[in-house]
């Protein structure tokens, strides 16, 4: 089998020719034959090896997390799914018996295991998956879309936080997620979406996605141009995408008394915040995002994916064959790509 390996501590990621995943299946395992896989900012960071990824990865590992395929195997114990049928699965294997795996809030699993990062994942020809994993993919998904659903999930997750609807929204950082996250804060109702990213060709796509108004963070009068357009209540409700600790000050700055904060973007390192003014004297509420919620995020992406495909059609700029896996990284390091597929 064809794989895309981290199997050195340093920089980069290589091909190799690897056996079958798991030869015997588990009584409650399903392999599935990967085709589409999507990349992720999490296997950008495990390919640049930053310090994040040199503290949780061991190589060698396969990476990817985020995938579709077709069944071509159940374990003796699997009911409810068929060979061939179409899947896509959720990549925390959960432990199913702590506090909160038994209370519906598996995401929160104190022993969950990450495919591609913890364990070996999607960028290769077969995973094999616990089908209680598992997600349907409807018919009237392509294979690229239905291969982001996890990210697609991220970004769900995050707009579900707080409700939006009627609200100034300020996003940080338009990567793939965020950008996903544009679109569906304008679908659960925000008023305004307000985008800081220093790349310009992000800003585009962020403009294309329905944002109403996008600004370099680099350059200065931010303030008062959102003060402007904000008749001068400023944004609501700030969704962190970038993990970027300049980008986290000044959107918590930047935001109303009594605004509302999701984080998703991931610091390489730990940052410095002013936690006196830019949180309590605020009356700032700050939400840590982790996951997806399973499988709640789940029906939201699908119902989001089934009436929105232009927007993930836009979010979409590169599907490659998975051979050429080093374009996407090159890509994703110039900022000249939005989410990136690669087919198996
Ligand atoms: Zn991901
Ligand atoms: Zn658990």
């Amino acid at each position: 089998m064809f794989a895309i390996v981290k199997n050195r501590p340093e920089k980069g990621l290589w091909a190799e020719d690897r056996l079958n995943a798991q030869k015997t299946l588990g009584p409650n395992d399903v392999r599935i034959k990967v085709s589409h896989a999507g990349v992720c900012g999490t296997d950008f960071h495990i390919y640049k090896w930053d310090d994040w990824a040199q503290g949780r990865v061991k190589v060698p590992t396969v990476l990817g997390h985020e995938f579709v395929g077709n069944i071509v195997e159940m374990g003796s114990a699997v009911s409810g799914y068929t060979v061939g049928e179409r899947v896509s699965a959720e990549c925390h294997i959960t432990c199913g018996v702590c506090r909160f795996c038994r209370t519906g809030q598996g995401h929160l699993c104190v022993d969950t295991q990450i495919i591609g990062v913890d364990r070996d994942g999607a960028f290769t020809n077969e995973v094999v998956m616990p089908a209680s994993n598992l997600w349907k993919i409807h018919p009237d998904i392509p294979d690229a879309h239905a291969a982001i659903f996890d990210p697609l999930g991220n970004a769900m997750h995050t707009v579900s936080a707080f409700n939006l609807a009627g609200k100034t929204v300020m996003i940080t950082g338009a990567g793939a997620i965020g950008l996903m996250a544009v679109a569906m804060s304008k679908a659960r109702g925000a008023a305004k979406v307000i985008v800081l990213e220093p790349q310009e060709a992000k800003r585009r796509m962020a403009e294309a996605l329905g944002a109403d108004m996008t600004l370099d963070p680099t350059q200065s009068g931010a303030n008062d141009k959102i003060k402007a357009f904000t008749n001068a209540a400023m944004p609501d409700v700030l969704l962190e995408m970038s993990g970027n600790e300049k980008a986290i000050q000044q959107g918590m700055t930047l935001l109303a008394m009594g605004g509302e904060v999701a984080m998703l973007g991931i610091p390489p390192k730990a940052i410095t915040l002013d936690v006196a003014s830019t949180i309590i004297f605020k009356g700032l509420t700050v939400k840590g995002i982790i996951g997806r919620k399973m499988f709640e995020t789940w029906y939201q992406v699908d119902t989001f994916v089934r009436t929105n495909p232009d927007a993930v059609d836009k979010i979409i700029t590169h599907v490659l064959p998975a051979e050429r896996f080093a374009e996407a990284f090159t890509l994703m390091e110039e900022g000249k790509a939005g989410k990136v597929v690669l087919k198996f």
